[in-house]
């Protein structure tokens, strides 16, 4: 069986919460959960906001469908501790060993899988804490920006 992907799992997620509860499924709440998985890993409530003009949903909606997917536990609010940042989102449905590689140039964001760093963080023992999973962004250019900066291809650089 193919394994569904975080998107198609949180989908289902909000549908069972929404039947669960006895509301009514909107298009406008799917729309805003698509929209929430082409954000990076962490993002502002304001953030999703800019993303969500683009497809004329007012702010009501977002701000709704933002609580909503908290409830369901398809996102959870990070505080940092460090700097007065606002509340950011985190998508929880696969609470797993993720990492991401993120173009600082164009924006796209691509998975990456690395077993070496997986093993190494997942096997450390803290004396106050014990690690179920991580999530680690890595920034840089992806292949098609640094080849337009270098102005030729090259396939040696290409995340993975
Ligand atoms: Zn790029």
């Amino acid at each position: 069986m193919k394994r569904k992907s975080p998107y198609e799992q949180a989908l289902e997620r909000l549908n069972e919460y929404i039947d669960g509860h006895q509301m009514r499924h909107t298009p406008e709440r799917e729309i805003v959960l698509q929209l929430v998985f082409e954000l990076p890993p962490f993002f502002t409530a304001k953030e999703l906001e800019e993303k969500c003009k683009a497809e004329h949903l007012t702010r009501g909606t977002v701000y709704n469908s933002l609580e909503l997917f908290v409830s369901a536990q398809i996102l959870r609010g990070v505080h940092r501790l460090q700097g007065n940042h606002a509340t950011e989102y985190e998508v929880i449905v696969e609470e797993q060993p993720h990492m991401w590689v993120v173009c600082q140039k164009c924006g796209r964001i691509f998975d990456m899988k690395d077993k070496a760093v997986e093993r190494i963080i997942m096997e450390r023992k803290y004396t106050n804490f014990g690690v179920t999973h991580f999530s680690l962004v890595v920034y840089g250019q992806c292949k098609t920006c640094r080849a337009t900066r270098a102005g030729r291809y090259s396939p040696k650089s290409t995340p993975k």
